[in-house]
């Protein structure tokens, strides 16, 4: 069956998909992935609103028999990409690919670090009291221990930090509850995976920093599917870009003017007129980036 039947009126997809409407778009880009997919090479698709993009590419790619990996924009879209769309797409093809879903390791909880807190019990206020209690219940129900689970603990509490673990702070192979990690468990179940399910953040943080756990499943995958392209510049200039503020600016050209605190110049007049110069051009835009 070719693209055009699968996600037409009377294949798979119409057939078990509530709701699913055929469009002439979506069969012209899923052939279009499934192309490129069995030919090598890259493929930038712009489509717009209500061609069912994400169709579009779960077909093929599950079809594909390859290891794929699909970097969503936001953690939010990854989350209804793992949760509903790929199971749906998977169901309605009779596809036994395996699918995983990774983050990066601040999204997971670390039962060493939560037993840690439970046991020092130094809490800030009954919120956070109250929070933990919340926290550890819910360990005992969910199977990933993703934090996003957790709707009752606001996202914003400065709790998860001493729940959840950092490079700096996992203990790795010595760690008494290693068997049990969640964060370990997710990276067993992503080098597992047919598919995998990331998000650009975490794509661009392993470029970066190397240590999302997700480098080590690189070679072994034969397509990279980007949803949400449009959003790369930004978030590869946030991991790679130098920033430098007006701010910044100001401070060095008044450190480099040499200026003592009743104001003298120590430094020769050559330097302090450029750096003058430079202030000059400066101070207009603090001035605007405060108002
Ligand atoms: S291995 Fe690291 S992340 Fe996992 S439970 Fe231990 S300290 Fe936490």
């Amino acid at each position: 069956m070719d693209m055009a039947e699968l996600l037409g009126p009377d294949g798979p997809l119409a057939r078990h998909t509530p709701g699913f409407a055929p469009r002439l778009q979506q069969q012209q880009m899923a052939a279009s992935v499934d192309a490129i997919l069995n030919e090598g090479g890259t493929l930038i698709v712009e489509a717009g609103t209500g061609t069912g993009k994400t169709y579009a590419y779960l077909t093929p790619a599950l079809l594909s028999g390859m290891r794929v990996i699909i970097s969503t924009g936001t953690r939010h879209l990854q989350d209804q990409l793992y949760h509903r769309d790929l199971p749906m797409v998977r169901r309605a093809l009779k596809s036994s690919a395996k699918i995983a879903l990774l983050k990066g390791r601040s999204n997971y909880l670390c039962r060493y670090r939560l037993r840690l807190t439970r046991q020092e019990g130094h809490l800030a206020s009954r919120e956070h009291i109250a929070e933990l209690r919340r926290i550890h219940a819910w360990t005992k129900r969910t199977r990933h221990g993703d934090i996003a689970e957790v709707s009752n603990v606001p996202e914003t509490s400065t709790l998860w930090p001493r729940v959840t673990s950092t490079v700096d702070n996992c203990l790795g192979q010595d760690c008494p509850d290693l068997s049990d990690c969640f964060l370990a468990k997710a990276r067993r179940e992503a080098q597992a995976a047919d598919v995998l399910v990331i998000n650009h953040h975490l794509f661009f943080a392993d470029m970066a920093i190397k240590e999302t756990g997700f480098a080590e499943l690189l070679p072994g995958v034969e397509a990279i599917i980007l949803d949400e392209a449009h959003q790369l510049p930004e978030i590869a200039s946030h991991f790679f870009g130098k920033s430098l503020s007006s701010r910044q600016l100001l401070e060095l050209t008044r450190d480099k003017a040499g200026r003592c605190s009743s104001g003298c110049a120590r430094f020769p007049r050559s330097r302090v007129t450029l750096a003058q110069a430079l202030e000059i051009f400066t101070l207009p835009l603090c001035a605007k980036r405060s108002a």
